[in-house]
C-alpha cells in the first residue's frame, strides 16, 4: 500500500495549471481520445498558444486549431509527467548481502574461478567456443530456486484472463502491483486482439492522414507503443500496399527478424509470405511480401540495384535515434529519393525527443508524437561504479527475486559472452541456494542466439515463477518484452570505434549516455510502476552517445556512395559528418585495393567488388580469386571467415581431444595459416555430404558450417551473376594463400626477436590470437591476418603464413622494397 501511495504521489505531479491523479492518467490512457478531449474544459486557444510555442513539436508558424490544441495540453502533459518521473530523486542501495550471508567459501570460491575464467576470456586467453556450446546445451535448463515463500502472495495474484476487458483492465491491476497473466488459446489470437490495446491505436486515423498529407513524417513514440509493428500494419489496411512495398528498416537484425515474426503471427500468414523480412545473407521474402523488415544495411544494398527504391511505396526508418552507420547514410539517400517520387511515403520514426534534429534534416518535416504508457519507475543507484558488476548484477537479481513482489528482471550486458558468463554463475547461485520456492527462468537475447531461442524471450514466465532476460542493446529500444517490472543496469554497452590512424576498427565496452540510460530505466515501467537497479552514477554518464559515423570505418561506406554515383562524399548531405581524415582513409584503402581510380572514380574491379556485401578487403579477396583460379576454395575461405568464430568447439571435459581433432586441419608442411584449415573444414564436411554426426566427430559446430553453406551458396550466386568463373586448384596453396594477399595485403605483419608481430606498414605491435592454429607453434616470420581484435592486446584472428615477395608481386603500389 505504501507503494501506492508513493505512486500516486509521484503521479500527482504539477503539470501547467492542474494536478494529474494517477487514476486520472489511467483514465486518459484507457478512455478514448476524442471522450477525453469533449470531457475537457475548453480554454482559450491563444492561452495555449504562448504556453507551448517553445516545445518542439511545434512547427514553425503553424497556427494549430482548438481542437489540436487541446489534444497538445493533452499530450504535453503526459510528457511532463513522463519527464518529472525520470528526474525524480533517487536514493542510494545497498549491494544485497543476502549472499554473504548465506554463502560458504566454497561458493565464493566458485565464483572467483569463474570470474577468473572470465576475465581469462576477456584477455584473450582462453577460449569462448565450447563454453558458448556447452552453454547452448545447457540453455533450456531451468533452475529452481530457494526464494523466501511467497506461494500466499503470488496464489493472490493469480489469474487468467479469456476476455477483451480483461486485457483492458491489466493496465489498471498493474498499477495496483498486481500481476496477471493474460494469455488466451491461441498465440495468434492473442497477437491480434493485442493490437487494439497498444497505445498507437488510438491514433491510426489520424496517423494515416497525416501520412497521406505528408510526404515525410518524423513519428516519436514511446518504445513499445506500436511503431514497428503496427505502422506498417495500418498501412497495408489503408492499401499502401497496392502501389508497392512497405519496408521498414531495424538497425539490428534479431529486431528485423522478431518483429516480422510478430507481425506475420499479427496479420495471420506464414513468415517470409506476405510479411517477411531479409537481413544479410538471409532473404525471408517471396513474391508475395508486401511488409517487408530490414536491417538499414541490407536496404542500403537495395538502393544500388533499385535507386529510386521504385517497389517500394512507403519507406519506415526505424529507430532512427539509434543514429547507426547505414540509418545515417539511408537518410540522406531516401530524402533524395523522395524529392523525384513524389508518391512514395517517408517515415522516420524514433524513439526519443530528438526529433526535432531529424525534422530539421528533412526540411522542416512533421512530427507526430504518440504518447506511450508510462508508469513511475523508482530508481536506485550506485554512488561509485562496481569493480565486479557482473557479480553484482548476480546479486541484485537474487535480492529482487527474494525481496520483491512478481515481475520480470531485466538485465543489460555488453554482449554474448557476458551474458553466458552470467546466466552460468546465476544458475550455479540459484542452484547453491536451495532447491524449495519459486523458480527463476533465465532467458539470454543477443544478435547471435539461433532462432529458435530468440523466440523463447517473449514467452512469458509459467505462473509462480520469474523471468531473468539477460540482454545486450537490443532491449533498450529495439525489442520491447513484456512483463518486465525491474531493470538492472550496470551502464556500460559496446561500441563500435574506429583508429584512422592504425585502421584497426574494435568493439569496445563503454559507458552508455544519459539518454541510454533513461531509455532502459524506462523499460521496467511499460506495464506498471517498475524499478531499475543502476550500478553507477548517472552524474558520471554524457548525455548522448557519438553518432556511429563519427566513430566507424567508412571503407564499406564509400565505395557504396562511390558506386551509387556520388563522387564528392566529403560534401555529402551527412546528418553529421565523419571526421575528414576516416573519410581520406577510407579513400585511401579502397585506392590501394583498386576499387577507385585516381580521380576517386569507382573502377570495374570497385564495381564487382560492391556486388558482395562484405567489407572490401573481403570482397577484393573474392574478386581477386579470378586471377588466381581458385574462386572455388576462396568463396568457401569467406564464407567461412564471414561465419565469424563459432566454428570449432571444445568441451570442457574434451579439450585435448578437441584440440587434437582441431589440429588435424593444420597438417602438412605447406599448410601453415587458419584461413587452409577453414578450407579443410569445409571440404571434409562436404565430402562427408554435410552431415552432423561429421560436425560432432571433429568438434566442429553443426549450426556454423550450416550458416557457412548458405553464405557459400549465396557468394557463389553473385560470383556467377558478376561473370567470374569457378575455377579450382585445390593443390596449389600458394595461389589461394595470393589471392586471400589481394584483398588482405595491407593486413600483413612481420615477426620480432621477441616472438610477437609488427604490422608491415604501421608502427604496431600485434600478436598470434590464442584461437588461431598457429598459436604457440614455431612462429612463421610472415603473416597475413584477417582482422585484429582488441582485448588487452591487439591479436591478430585469423593468420596465414605467407611471403613478402607475394606482398611486392601483388601490392607493388603499396609495399617497396627496401634491403
Ligand atoms: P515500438 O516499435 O513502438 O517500440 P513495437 O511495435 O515493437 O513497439 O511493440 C508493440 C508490442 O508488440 C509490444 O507490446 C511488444 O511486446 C509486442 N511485440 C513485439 N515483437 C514481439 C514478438 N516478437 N513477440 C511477442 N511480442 C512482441
Ligand atoms: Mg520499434
Amino acid at each position: 500500500d505504501k507503494k501506492i501511495a508513493d505512486g500516486e504521489k509521484k503521479a500527482k505531479l504539477s503539470s501547467g495549471d492542474k494536478f494529474l491523479s494517477s487514476d486520472e492518467i489511467l483514465r486518459l490512457r484507457n478512455v478514448s481520445r476524442q471522450k477525453y478531449m469533449k470531457n475537457r474544459e475548453k480554454k482559450k486557444v491563444d492561452e495555449f498558444q504562448d504556453q507551448i510555442e517553445d516545445e518542439i513539436m511545434l512547427n514553425d508558424g503553424v497556427k494549430m486549431t482548438e481542437k489540436e490544441v487541446i489534444e497538445f495540453r493533452y499530450k504535453k502533459k503526459l510528457y511532463e509527467l513522463l519527464k518529472k518521473t525520470e528526474d525524480d530523486d533517487v536514493e542510494g542501495y545497498r549491494i544485497p548481502d543476502a549472499y554473504d550471508q548465506e554463502g560458504c567459501i566454497d561458493q565464493k570460491k566458485r565464483f572467483a574461478v569463474a570470474t577468473e575464467r572470465y576475465c581469462e576470456r576477456r584477455s584473450g586467453r582462453g577460449v569462448t567456443e565450447q563454453e558458448a556450446w556447452e552453454d547452448h546445451q545447457a540453455r533450456k535448463a531451468r533452475v529452481r530456486f530457494g526464494a523466501n515463500d511467497k506461494k500466499g502472495v503470488v496464489d493472490g495474484y493469480e489469474f487468467v484472463f479469456d476476455d477483451l476487458k480483461g486485457l483492458l483492465e491489466e493496465s489498471i491491476e498493474a498499477e495496483t502491483g498486481k500481476h496477471r497473466s493474460c494469455y488466451s488459446k491461441t498465440v495468434a489470437e492473442k497477437a491480434r486482439k493485442e493490437r487494439e490495446f497498444l497505445p498507437i491505436h488510438g491514433y491510426r486515423e489520424e496517423l494515416l492522414k497525416l501520412i497521406e498529407e505528408n510526404q515525410v513524417l518524423v513519428i516519436v513514440g514511446e518504445t513499445g507503443s506500436g511503431k514497428t509493428t503496427q505502422i506498417p500494419q495500418y498501412l497495408q489496411e489503408a492499401g499502401y500496399t497496392k502501389r508497392g512495398k512497405i519496408g521498414c528498416t531495424q538497425p539490428r537484425r534479431v529486431a528485423a527478424m522478431s518483429v516480422a515474426s510478430r507481425v506475420a503471427q499479427e496479420v495471420g500468414v506464414k513468415l517470409g509470405h506476405e510479411v517477411g523480412y531479409s537481413i544479410r545473407f538471409e532473404d525471408c521474402t517471396s513474391e508475395k511480401t508486401v511488409v517487408k523488415y530490414m536491417t538499414d544495411g541490407m536496404l542500403l544494398r537495395e538502393l544500388l540495384t533499385e535507386p529510386k527504391l521504385d517497389s517500394y511505396s512507403v519507406i519506415i526508418i526505424d529507430e532512427a535515434h539509434e543514429r547507426t552507420l547505414s540509418t545515417d547514410i539511408l537518410f540522406a539517400l531516401v530524402k533524395d529519393v523522395a524529392k523525384v517520387r513524389p508518391d512514395l511515403r517517408l517515415i522516420i520514426s524514433s524513439a526519443t525527443l530528438e526529433a526535432k534534429k531529424f525534422s530539421e534534416y528533412f526540411d522542416s518535416a512533421r512530427i507526430y508524437l504518440i504518447p506511450g504508457r508510462r508508469y513511475p519507475v523508482e530508481k536506485l543507484f550506485r554512488k561509485s561504479p562496481e569493480p565486479d558488476y557482473l557479480e553484482t548484477v548476480i546479486r541484485t537479481v537474487v535480492q529482487i527475486h527474494q525481496n520483491e513482489p512478481i515481475g520480470d528482471i531485466l538485465v543489460f550486458l555488453t554482449g554474448q559472452e557476458e551474458i553466458e558468463t552470467v546466466e552460468t554463475n546465476l544458475k550455479q547461485r540459484m542452484m547453491d541456494l536451495g532447491t524449495k520456492g519459486s523458480e527463476i527462468i533465465i532467458c539470454p537475447i543477443y544478435s547471435n542466439l539461433p532462432t529458435e531461442l530468440q523466440a523463447k524471450v517473449f514467452e512469458p514466465a509459467p505462473k509462480g515463477s520469474r523471468k531473468v532476460v539477460l540482454a545486450t542493446n537490443i532491449a533498450e529500444t529495439s525489442l520491447t518484452i513484456d512483463g518486465i517490472r525491474y531493470v538492472i543496469d550496470p551502464g556500460y554497452c559496446k561500441i563500435n570505434s574506429y583508429n584512422p590512424r592504425t585502421g584497426m576498427e574494435s568493439l569496445l565496452v563503454s559507458p552508455i549516455s544519459k539518454a541510454s540510460a533513461e531509455q532502459r530505466a524506462g523499460r521496467s515501467g511499460r506495464t506498471g510502476p517498475g524499478k531499475c537497479f543502476r550500478l553507477y552514477n548517472i552524474k558520471d554518464l554524457e548525455p548522448t552517445t557519438i553518432p556511429e559515423i563519427q566513430r566507424a570505418n567508412l571503407a564499406s561506406v564509400v565505395l557504396t556512395l562511390k558506386s551509387l554515383g556520388i563522387q564528392d562524399v566529403f560534401n555529402f548531405d551527412f546528418m553529421d559528418p565523419p571526421p575528414a581524415n576516416v573519410l581520406l582513409k577510407a579513400l585511401e584503402l579502397l585506392y590501394a585495393l583498386g576499387a577507385l581510380d585516381e580521380n576517386g572514380e569507382i573502377t570495374k574491379v570497385g564495381e564487382r567488388m560492391v556486388e558482395f556485401p562484405v567489407y572490401p578487403m573481403l570482397s577484393k579477396m573474392i574478386v581477386g580469386s579470378e586471377k588466381y583460379k581458385c574462386s572455388k576454395e576462396i568463396i568457401t575461405v569467406a564464407a567461412m571467415l564471414s561465419v565469424g568464430n563459432s566454428i570449432f568447439y571444445r568441451p570442457k571435459n574434451k579439450q585435448v581431444l578437441a584440440d587434437t581433432a582441431r589440429m588435424k586441419f593444420y597438417e602438412g608442411t605447406e599448410n601453415v595459416g587458419d584461413h587452409i584449415a577453414l578450407l579443410r573444414v569445409y571440404n571434409e564436411w562436404k565430402e562427408t555430404n554435410y552431415t552432423t554426426q561429421w560436425c560432432y566427430d571433429n568438434y566442429i559446430q553443426s549450426k556454423s558450417m550450416k550458416r557457412a553453406r548458405d553464405i557459400r551458396d549465396q557468394l557463389l550466386g553473385l560470383l556467377n551473376k558478376i561473370g567470374i568463373e569457378l575455377t579450382s586448384n585445390p593443390n596449389d596453396l600458394d595461389a589461394i594463400k595470393k589471392a586471400i594477399l589481394a584483398g588482405f595485403f595491407p593486413h600483413s605483419a612481420k615477426l620480432q626477436k621477441n616472438g610477437s608481430y609488427r604490422r608491415v606498414k604501421e608502427p604496431q605491435t600485434v600478436y598470434v590470437h590464442p584461437n588461431s592454429g598457429l598459436f604457440g607453434v614455431s612462429p612463421s616470420k610472415w603473416l597475413v591476418y584477417h582482422e585484429l581484435v582488441l582485448t588487452t592486446k591487439e591479436y591478430m584472428r585469423h593468420t596465414t603464413e605467407m611471403k613478402p615477395e607475394w606482398l611486392i608481386e601483388i601490392a607493388p603500389h603499396y609495399y617497396e622494397l627496401k634491403d
